[in-house]
């Protein structure tokens, strides 16, 4: 194991400051629609002058966060953050939960920061701290909804771009949802195929869209929280008759949840995001995921280079992914950073980061 003086690793300051960027496109889902990322980045400094970055991504219709309650939250951590050491991570993750249990984003960015820091200043890439399982993971992409024909489109020239899995939000007519698959799934043979109803659907419409699809030899490899997220006996009925692999994502926010789902057999795997919850939820999720036998996947807000590294590190040290929705740089008009990985086609590699999760400003 690494060791430092804890003096060195010491948090000796914090900031934080807004951190906007467009997208190419405006990006819809179920739930709302997007034109620019509006994250926060937050700094952590240390006594032995390492500093490490975080970035929280609120958004308003998943958590009811803003940049300015992220920002505000952030600000009001600070003298329960400053003066601590980084080392002790996890008491100063649940330090933080229980007093802002509801700012999630704004924890995740800070524990992002902190861990940066520390394994920056124990010179130690992320992924090596949380296990060193993998090194590379391949990533989805995703294709928002939009009229069938720029759907295609889109998942031709992602397929052309070496896509093997693209990723679709569904939710909202069975029949129009079935067009758009269809068109994608027709544009796109080679690829297979993620649909996500965010909440969208009843149980028994979300099966009408997997049997209409199954009536044109369309089957996707996963079907992501179709129901609403409290409807876990209906997300049951669909998991059990689907005959296609079923995820809960918004179902699911504490190890608690994921422990429920796994006893019900309500799902056959969970979508973990580090920005629901923080990273220590989600090491427990994780855990208790695996001891249940349910599949793993990640997933994330819209969320930079910066935020996107801190989950492939984790990925990547826990192991084991299965289904990796890490796609949201590549919807970004800039890209202040650089590092965290280098991207091939849609495989981030890590095996360069030397320290941290690697990412600096440009
Ligand atoms: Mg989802």
């Amino acid at each position: 194991m690494p060791r430092s003086k804890p003096s060195q690793t010491m948090i000796t300051s914090v900031s934080a400051e807004p951190l906007n960027i467009p997208l190419y496109e405006p990006f819809t889902i179920s739930t709302g629609r997007v034109t620019a990322l509006r994250n926060v980045l937050i700094r952590v400094t240390l006594a032995d002058g390492t500093v490490g970055l975080g970035e929280a991504a609120p958004f308003f219709p998943s958590g009811g966060e803003t940049q300015e309650t992220a920002l505000a939250a952030i600000h009001g951590m600070i003298p329960l953050v400053q003066g601590q050491d980084a080392a002790h991570w996890r008491a100063l993750a649940m330090h933080l939960t229980d007093s802002f249990e509801l700012q999630e984003t704004a924890r995740t960015g800070m524990e992002m920061a902190v861990l940066d820091a520390l394994t920056r200043s124990w010179e130690i890439p992320m992924y090596q701290f949380f296990g060193g399982a993998e090194t590379r993971i391949e990533t989805d992409i995703s294709i928002p909804i939009e009229a069938p024909k720029h759907m295609a489109e889109l998942a031709q020239r992602y397929a052309g771009s070496g896509a093997g899995v693209l990723k679709l939000k569904v939710g909202s007519q069975v029949d129009d949802d079935i067009d758009r698959v269809l068109a994608v799934a027709e544009a796109a043979p080679d690829c297979d195929l993620i649909l996500d109803g965010n909440q969208g659907f009843t149980p028994t419409e979300a099966l009408d869209l997997i049997e209409g699809l199954a009536d044109e030899d369309v089957h996707p490899i996963l079907f992501e929280q179709p129901v609403h997220r409290h409807d876990l006996e209906g997300l049951r009925f669909v998991t059990e008759r689907a005959g296609v692999a079923v995820a809960a994502d918004e179902s699911v926010h504490t190890a608690a949840d994921a422990l429920r789902v796994a006893k019900m057999g309500a799902a056959n795997v969970v979508n973990i995001k580090i920005m629901k919850y923080g990273i220590v939820e989600a090491l427990n999720i994780a855990t208790v995921c695996r001891a249940a036998n349910i599949g793993l996947m990640v997933g994330a807000m819209i969320e930079s280079r910066l935020g996107i590294a801190a989950s492939a590190h984790f990925v990547a040290g826990f192991g084991g992914f299965r289904y990796v929705d890490l796609d949201t740089p590549m919807l970004l008009a800039e890209d202040p950073f650089a590092g965290g990985f280098e991207q091939d086609g849609m495989v981030y590699d890590l095996e360069q980061v030397r320290a941290g999760h690697g990412v600096t400003l440009k």
